[in-house]
């Protein structure tokens, strides 16, 4: 990537423009490949500015990068010109904006163009950059969203609560989307919530994981040559995520004909026996822009019409979409820079050890962080009411969570993983994003899951050698925050029963939680 003289002499007319594609935008639907354009180079890179800036699974290190180089072959397939910097080409400088220049210089490029970046990082770090390097640059939108960046603040703008609700109905309005032709919501409501939350028997059967298998182990090396610190089962010879558009077409496919009638049923259980159960395993798909939010909306929509899907399990799963992935983004975008820093309840505790092996003998947690190790996977109810319930009550640390939550899952982009690990997890927004703290004791994970039933302690039990941790630190939590939670209408209920328990139980209940919180590496 070193200067070349003859290219400096080049006459503006012939100096190209390079575009920038981010790993996070493998879009080959795109406007800017409509045609292919002998003055524009495509650039993708793998930089250790990417890989480092909070430690990955090693899938979602090299699943970003095999796709990376995915879609580059398709687009010089299709005779487009690309330049793929890999992460051990000598002339890689290891962050995007030193690349950048290293490239301007090499091509004579008079211009370089990018996709709006959806984390605030990268954005202004392009920003920052821009004002210096000496070409004219632009930013394009990246296609991919139903919303622009903004539109949540704005419609939010005159609401005293940015409540996600409101925001979906508004979105099911303007897109068309499950509404009759009079412009009432199906089915004569916007949300058949309370027809989900069944937990899972063991029938009807879970649909088998036909995702394609991919060896990637020669990336895999390439990456452990550079340096590169992961976390988790790397599973190169047989990586299961999709890596370009047509398979994560497929994988929608299989979601749409086996997983989507019982998506409702059961989008809230948990179980020993499945680690997705009917979820769509879309969401690295999704947020690296292999497919578009839109087509797998109406896809599931059509299934409904199609009578494929009941109303609840296809309103359930559009609710995910067009709402809480939109409504997120924008409150991301409101609240950066500086959400990333928030931390409402003044939590401190650094997380267990168990967080990066899986060795507890809680079962819930087990199961969630151990094929999360395993498969850089959780579904959302294990996200938010078996690990981010844990770490609210225990009062970890919620901006090593937030970290841990980054790294961890394949699917995670900070705009999308920090308001639901600060805000609706962790509460540390102090209720923004959520009305009330997402916490539960063992009732909860016994009704919705079947760990409780192999695990070395009781659910039922809330003091003594066996008693399930989340019960003691459900009411200790609920007293040592009660200044600040007291007051919020949803926990009426909750410190009604506070109130009223009696003096010594609340004693042993906050004696049992110190010795929690004292031993948390070997629960
Ligand atoms: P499904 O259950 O099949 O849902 C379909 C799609 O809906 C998902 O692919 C996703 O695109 C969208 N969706 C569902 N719930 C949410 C939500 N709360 N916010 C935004 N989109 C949603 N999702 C991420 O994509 N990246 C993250 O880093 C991430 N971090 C999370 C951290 C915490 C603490 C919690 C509670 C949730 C997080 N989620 C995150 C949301 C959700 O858990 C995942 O989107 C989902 O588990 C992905 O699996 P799936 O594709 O099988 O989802």
């Amino acid at each position: 990537m070193r200067a070349h003289p003859k290219r400096h002499r080049m006459t503006i007319e012939h100096r190209p423009t390079l575009r920038l594609i981010l790993g996070d935008q493998l879009n080959p639907l795109h406007s800017w490949f409509d045609a292919p354009q002998t003055d524009v180079v495509y650039v993708l890179m793998e930089v250790r500015s990417e890989t480092d800036y909070v430690r990955h699974h090693a899938q979602k290190v090299f699943g970003i990068f095999a796709a990376m180089r995915h879609l580059a072959a398709q687009l010089k397939a299709q005779g487009h010109r690309v330049r793929y910097v890999a992460i051990d080409d000598p002339s890689n400088r290891q962050s995007i904006t030193a690349n950048l220049d290293a490239l301007i210089a090499h091509y004579g490029a008079a211009a370089v163009q990018y996709q709006a970046p959806d984390e605030w990082r990268l954005d202004q770090a392009l920003r920052e950059w821009t004002a210096h390097c000496g070409v004219t640059v632009k930013a394009v939108d990246s296609e991919h969203f139903f919303t622009e960046r903004d539109e949540a603040a704005q419609w939010f703008a005159s609401k005293k609560q940015w409540l996600m609700e409101n925001f979906y109905r508004q979105q099911r309005k303007k897109h068309h989307i499950l509404m009759t032709p009079n412009g009432q919501p199906e089915g004569g409501q916007w949300n058949f919530d309370a027809n989900n939350r069944k937990p899972w028997p063991g029938t009807p059967a879970v649909p088998t994981d036909t995702r394609p298998t991919h060896d990637h182990s020669t990336l895999w090396q390439c990456i452990q040559n550079a340096g590169v610190q992961t976390m988790g089962a790397p599973q190169a010879h047989a990586f299961r995520w999709p890596v370009n558009r047509s398979e994560a077409l497929q994988q929608l496919d299989h979601f749409i004909g086996y997983a989507l009638p019982h998506f409702g049923d059961y989008q809230d259980a948990m179980s020993k026996r499945s680690w997705h159960l009917f979820h769509s395993l879309l969401s690295f798909a999704l947020n690296t822009k292999m497919i578009h939010p839109r087509e797998v909306v109406q896809r599931t929509e059509q299934a409904w019409r199609a009578g494929h899907a009941p109303l609840h399990a296809a309103e359930g799963f559009i609710r995910q979409i067009l709402g809480w992935r939109e409504y997120v983004r924008g409150v991301y975008w409101a609240r950066m820079p500086g959400y990333t820093e928030v931390n409402h309840l003044a939590h401190q505790r650094p997380l267990p050890e168990w967080f990066w092996t899986g060795h507890t003998r809680m079962a819930c947690m087990a199961q969630a962080i151990g094929q999360s190790l395993e498969h850089a996977y959780a579904h959302h109810i294990q996200r938010l009411m078996v690990i981010g319930n844990f770490a609210l009550l225990a009062g970890l640390d919620p901006q090593a969570l937030h970290q841990w939550y980054l790294g961890i899952y394949i699917d995670a982009f900070e705009w999308v993983e920090a308001p639901n690990t600060l805000g609706m997890s962790q509460w540390a927004d102090g209720g923004q994003l959520a009305t009330k703290p997402y916490v539960s004791s063992a009732a909860y994970l016994q009704r919705m899951s079947d760990h409780c039933a192999s695990c070395a302690y009781q659910p039922k039990l809330r003091v003594g050698p066996e008693a399930c941790p989340f019960n003691a630190l459900y009411w200790n939590f609920f007293k040592q925050h009660q200044h600040a939670l007291q007051d919020n209408h949803r926990l009426g209920m909750v410190y009604h029963q506070l109130n009223k328990m009696p003096a010594h139980d609340l004693v042993q209940l906050q004696s049992q939680a110190s010795s929690h919180l004292e031993n948390l590496n070997t629960l």
